[in-house]
């Protein structure tokens, strides 16, 4: 790519999401030690591998905290939706494709980011991994739920900034970013996900993401 290229492609930012006060796994799951870093460090470097610029949100806790392998750090919010948005306050204005990340899903690869950014540039509003269940689905009472009408949806989710920023500007709730681009309207496109793209959630979890590593 010559420089004159490199000025013209879009810029891609991530804001990687990690300021859940972790209740289900004990603690902050994102400081957790994994394969010999913290599990945030292994989401910060495969979100690094496509991005111009990478924005941490933390909690409060860690305010003012050395990430030098970040180019912003923010503090979050109450719930994830608040958390995004204090990460897209510092995304650049002219940034054309903003990814989230949750840093709590260490093992997503280069590939799967890289596929993100791809369906995005295509011109999807948002994509999302995603992976077909394979566990027999029932609801609360047993009865079952047909799963080839089901998947699972992962991180990172990818979108044009514009449609990221106008879903967020009415402060909305929501688990994923990509549910709140479909409600408002905007195309929606599933990239195949990673069966071992997990999100640690309980300590058990670190187990299996130390096995996966130690196999790459
Ligand atoms: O709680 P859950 O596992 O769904 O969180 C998904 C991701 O969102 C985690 O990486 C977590 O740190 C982040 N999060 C956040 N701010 C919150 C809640 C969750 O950044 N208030």
């Amino acid at each position: 790519m010559s420089s004159d290229d490199a000025r013209r492609a879009p810029s891609v930012w991530v804001i990687v999401v990690a300021a859940g006060s972790g209740s289900r796994f004990g603690g902050p799951k994102q400081h957790a030690p994994l394969a010999g870093r913290r599990v945030v460090d292994w989401s910060i470097d495969a979100a690094r591998s496509v991005a111009d610029g990478v924005v941490l949100v933390v909690a409060a806790a860690d305010e003012g905290a050395e990430e030098p392998a970040v180019d912003a750090l923010v503090v979050g919010g109450a719930t994830r939706s608040d958390s995004v948005r204090a990460g897209l306050a510092v995304v650049p204005d002219d940034a054309a494709v903003v990814l989230v990340h949750d840093g709590a899903r260490p093992l997503a690869s280069h590939a799967l980011f890289r596929s993100v950014v791809d369906a995005v540039l295509a011109g999807a509003d948002a994509v999302v991994p995603a992976v077909s269940v394979v566990d027999t689905i029932t609801d609360l009472h047993g009865v079952p739920v047909d799963r080839d009408a089901l998947q699972a949806v992962q991180t990172p989710q990818g979108f044009q900034g514009p449609s990221l920023r106008a879903v967020h500007a009415t402060r909305p709730e929501a688990t994923d970013d990509a549910s709140l681009v479909l409600a408002g309207g905007g195309r929606l496109r599933t990239v195949q996900g990673e069966r071992w793209n997990l999100k640690i959630t309980e300590p058990d979890d670190l187990v299996v993401a130390e096995s996966i590593l130690e196999q790459r």
